[in-house]
């Protein structure tokens, strides 16, 4: 059972006069249901690139993206949004909630584009909102949140639809120690009650050593750290 399986993805950018900057060559990754995985690497190792290619907003040079042990990959852009919606939440070191909603709808409005009803989807944000400690702030605006709650909320959009796979980019990155130990707690425990696989990129080796497994990108390859 895989949730998330990265198979000899490669990608380079072409920089024009210095050259070919080969990022990946040749990653290969499983993730299992209920699995969450450090990705720790220095900026500029490709940890984004390989968030993106995973989460289908990038495509590989060369490799295949299975998502809950469907060949994505391969598929139209039309199927790959799709997964991307259902399948794949992303959590980001800013929040990028939409300013001019509430809490509350930050979390409905991508079910409402998966088509779920207003009534479901408003029950689903709430639960989700309370279980990360912030349904009291549900009809606030993001601007009006802390950066705790911000990315609280966040999380929880990533979570609505109910994604096979999370993927977080220095999700507590830009948080004081102590909100980010808030953040991190929610992320784990949200993680281990939906049973989704998650990949959480960070610098913060005392949060890595926290996961299940810990890998580093070292030169364009995954190995264990
Ligand atoms: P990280 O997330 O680990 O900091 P990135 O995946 O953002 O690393 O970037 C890895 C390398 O690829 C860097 O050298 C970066 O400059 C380069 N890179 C990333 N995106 C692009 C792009 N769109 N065009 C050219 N180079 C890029
Ligand atoms: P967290 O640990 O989640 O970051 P803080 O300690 O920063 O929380 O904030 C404590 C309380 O102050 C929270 O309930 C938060 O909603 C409120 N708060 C923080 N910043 C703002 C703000 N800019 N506007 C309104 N309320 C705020």
């Amino acid at each position: 059972d895989v949730a998330l399986r990265l198979s000899g993805i490669t990608k380079a950018y072409n920089l024009g006069t210095p050259g070919v900057v080969e990022v990946l060559r040749g990653v290969d990754l499983n993730l299992a249901p209920g699995e969450i995985v450090a990705l720790v690497a220095p900026s500029g190792a490709g940890k984004s690139t390989l968030l993106h290619i995973a989460g289908l907003l990038d495509t590989p040079d060369a490799g295949s993206v299975e998502i809950s042990g469907e060949a994505v990959s391969a598929q139209s852009d039309r199927v790959r949004t799709a997964v991307r919606r259902d399948s794949v939440g992303f959590v980001y070191q800013f929040h990028h909630l939409l300013p001019e909603f509430s809490a509350l709808e930050n979390v409905v409005l991508p079910q409402l584009a998966a088509g779920k009803a207003r009534r479901e989807a408003d029950a689903q944000a709430l639960a989700l909102l309370d279980a990360v400690g912030v349904a009291h702030r549900a009809g606030h605006r993001p601007a009006e949140l802390s950066g705790g709650e911000q990315q609280r909320v966040a999380l929880c959009r990533a979570l609505a639809n109910g994604p096979a796979v999370l993927l977080a980019d220095e999700p507590t990155g830009n948080l004081d120690p102590e909100t980010a130990e808030t953040v991190f707690a929610s992320l784990l425990r949200l993680v281990r009650e939906t049973g989704l696989a998650a990949l959480i990129a960070t610098h913060n080796l005392e949060l890595a050593g926290r996961m299940d497994r810990q890998l580093r990108l070292d030169q364009g390859v995954l190995t264990v750290a």
